[in-house]
């Protein structure tokens, strides 16, 4: 301790005042006193001066008021000194908070509390106080300022509404894009709103929507925060939109209230609507397309009312040359009134579709009655009756070519076992109608034919080549190309693993045709297994070599999942280890359907690999019905948008719009967006144009075996 030079007193019999200097010891800050002469010179310093300050208790220790002051932050020393002064005029206390510069510690705060010491005449003897630093203290009220700042900022930045409700659902405050997207004034009418009136009387389920807000609310609150779609009302226009409200659970000035966010999703809703119509619809009749119709028929399929179900795959004959003679237009026309009648022939439990330019299919659920007797007879009565309602609607169609005729192939599907039709899913019945449709070609134009076990053509190739498959996986005949995916800049950031199936003639079987044979066959796991490991030992290699590829996405099939005896991340764990990978070079794609095929299934599933740190990306973007909310769910990412769609980008406004949204959902959703199949300049540049950050396609390159892309890497062409 510096002992007080207390001299100066000394001498008088004054009774024992308390001795505070040990307690001044311990104390996180320094203990002063200065004696009013003319330079205010220190008389007093407790101990942990120089553990504050750095500074020996000789700098100040008898010396002037100055050597402190001059320590003090030039812009600070104005209001110290008149802060003091004015406080010891008036005879009173002061406290001050200032910036000190010390040689070895730099900047710091201190808070100087302290008062004067007065005589009886009034007179001012000494200054006693304290100084303890505060810049922690100071730091923390800076970021908090800070971090409020940046909050207040994020908050008023977004284009979402939020805003803070109490449990009774009132509004207690609301960022600036909030009045706007419920098309209120301005921020001080719309908090005087109830929010009742900002939705619909009831919710699109049909739940009056002030006990649907009020459960949400409770709900919310309950878990903490809780987020579900809602629709809501604009004040201006009673118009209602979609959105998607998130709400969390906070605590305000020790209140429970809720921080509640409103995305308006109406837009994407509508151009998924459109995505989903373009994917399953063909475009010139409305009539549902291949893909959509296999799915109908699959979940037909699945029903057990015991109905049979007749297919009737149409051909129109000579078609070319009806195109070629009345030209596109007129034939396009003929087409849609053909549609139509196919549409009312098939009744409201069946489906008509179209398969291909001139390939119609019809699919007729019959009552049991109605095959009871003679199925074939029966059958042949359906078909005729059909092709009459063709023949009926040309007839009575004005300025349609008369000469035309139709083939038809047709299979009927009686549910439950049937002795020799052992395949009942809906591709063979497609297939069956089809190789009877291949038989009436055969014979000529205008003729029909029913599909029986005889005219296995199409099946019996079929299970030639699963056998050859099976042989081929056995034998690992097969190899991966890699196609290069490209940033903004054009650097290869990725590459997509595709298998390849070489036959002994040098071509290729495609893996459109291998893949759901092997999906169908159960051969997947063995094949995926193989990819996987030959994947990873490929990237191994480059890894070694020090190329330099952020990931290698590979694709999986929806019956690779869901498998419990060897489930497909223990497949992916084994060749990781193996080849030594981190889990994120690897990229597992997932197309939208297979996610969506079973969902509950699937989310457990993603989430685990995710969790093991494989990346996850969305493959074929816009083909599936995944909701915005499904997707917001799972750990994806990135996400692919589908080829068709980006080469349909460059042709028509629609399209462009679609993507435009697909690239719009994966930045809502903080997803790489990767446009799959680009193919031109332009494409690449509307894409460029509409923030899409990597592309692949053959513009950039095609698939490429393993050593090209390796030359790639390496930056030589
Ligand atoms: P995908 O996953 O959508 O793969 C992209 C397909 O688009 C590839 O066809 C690729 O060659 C092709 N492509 C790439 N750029 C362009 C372009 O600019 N224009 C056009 N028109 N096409 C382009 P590929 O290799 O024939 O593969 C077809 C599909 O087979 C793949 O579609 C994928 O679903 C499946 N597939 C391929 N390899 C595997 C595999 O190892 N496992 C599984 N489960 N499926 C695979
Ligand atoms: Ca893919
Ligand atoms: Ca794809």
């Amino acid at each position: 301790m510096i002992q007080p030079d207390t001299s100066a007193e000394e001498g008088g019999q004054t009774p024992a005042e308390p001795d505070f200097s040990r307690l001044l010891e311990h104390l996180p800050g320094f203990a002063y006193q200065r004696r009013n002469d003319t330079i205010w010179s220190a008389e007093y310093l407790s101990g942990p001066f120089q553990e504050l300050t750095g500074l020996p208790a000789e700098f100040l220790l008898h010396k002037g008021h100055a050597a402190y002051i001059n320590l003090i932050h030039p812009d600070d020393r104005e209001k110290t000194i008149h802060g003091m002064r004015h406080a010891l005029e008036q005879g009173g206390d002061y406290s001050l908070e200032y910036r000190i510069n010390l040689p070895d510690r730099g900047e710091r705060w201190f808070a100087d509390h302290g008062c004067g010491v007065y005589d009886d005449q009034g007179q001012l003897q000494r200054l006693t106080g304290f100084v303890s630093d505060i810049t922690q203290r100071k730091q923390g009220d800076r970021e908090l300022e800070r971090s409020e700042d940046r909050f207040r900022q994020l908050l008023e930045a977004s284009r979402d509404a939020i805003s803070v409700i109490d449990l009774d659902g009132r509004l207690l405050d609301a960022n600036r894009a909030a009045p706007l997207l419920f098309g209120c004034a301005d921020r001080d009418s719309f908090l005087k709103l109830h929010p009742a009136e900002l939705s619909p009387d009831d919710q699109p389920d049909g739940r009056p929507s002030r006990v649907a807000a009020a459960a949400a609310i409770a709900e919310a609150y309950r878990q903490g925060s809780l987020e579900f779609p809602w629709q809501h009302k604009r004040l201006d226009s009673g118009e209602t939109f979609e959105t998607i409200v998130g709400m969390h659970r906070i605590d305000l000035d020790g209140k429970p209230a809720l921080l509640v966010r409103v995305s308006d999703v109406s837009e994407q809703l509508r151009y998924q609507q459109r995505l989903r119509q373009l994917a399953f619809e063909d475009p010139l009749t409305g009539l549902p397309n291949r893909q959509a119709a296999l799915e109908w028929l699959e979940q037909q399929l699945q029903r057990t009312d015991g109905n049979p179900l007749l297919i009737l795959s149409i051909d129109i004959d000579n078609f070319q040359w009806l195109n070629n003679t009345f030209g596109r237009e007129q034939c396009d026309g003929l087409l849609v009134t053909l549609a139509n009648a196919l549409r009312a022939q098939s009744g409201s439990a069946g489906l008509a579709a179209r398969l291909q330019s001139d390939e119609f299919l019809v699919i007729i659920r019959l009552k049991p009655s109605e095959t009871g007797g003679n199925p074939a007879q029966e059958q042949e009565r359906q078909v005729g009756q059909v092709l009459a309602a063709l023949q009926a609607t040309l007839a009575a169609t004005p300025g349609l070519p008369t000469v035309m005729s139709f083939c038809i192939g047709s299979t009927l599907h009686s549910s439950g076992p049937v002795a020799g039709q052992h395949l009942t899913d809906a591709e063979d019945l497609l297939q069956q109608a089809n190789t009877a449709l291949s038989a009436a070609r055969r014979a000529g134009a205008n003729q029909q034919a029913i599909y029986e076990p005889g005219m296995k053509v199409g099946i019996e190739r079929r299970l030639a080549m699963e056998s050859r498959l099976a042989q081929a996986i056995a034998g690992r005949e097969f190899t991966i190309h890699y196609q290069p995916i490209v940033a903004r800049d054009g650097r290869v950031v990725a590459a997509e693993g595709l298998m390849r199936w070489p036959q002994p003639d040098g071509a290729w079987v495609p893996p459109s045709t291998f893949i759901p044979l092997a999906e169908r066959s159960g051969r997947i796991r063995a094949l995926g297994q193989w990819l996987i490991d030959s994947a990873c030992a490929q990237l191994a290699e480059w890894r070694g070599k020090g190329l330099e590829l952020g990931h290698l996405s590979i694709n999986i099939s929806p019956t690779q999942l869901g498998n419990s005896d060897d489930p497909l991340q223990q497949q992916l764990l084994r060749a990781i280890e193996r080849h030594r990978l981190p889990a994120d070079m690897l990229q597992l794609e997932i197309t939208e359907s297979a996610v969506l095929e079973n969902i509950a299934l699937a989310r457990q599933e993603l989430e685990s690999l995710a969790a093991a740190g494989f990346r996850l990306a969305l493959d074929d973007f816009g083909t599936g019905y995944s909701s915005l909310l499904t997707l917001q769910k799972l750990p994806f990412d990135a996400l692919k948008i589908d080829k068709s769609f980006v080469q349909k980008a460059e042709r028509d406004d629609k399209s462009r719009g679609l993507v435009e949204s697909c690239v719009s959902i994966a930045q809502k959703l903080d997803l790489d967006c990767v446009a799959e199949g680009v193919e031109s300049e332009l494409q690449c540049l509307l894409l460029r144009g509409m923030g899409c950050d990597f592309y692949q396609g053959y513009l950039f390159d095609r698939p490429l075996p393993a050593t090209e892309l390796e030359r790639h890497l390496r930056g030589r062409p």
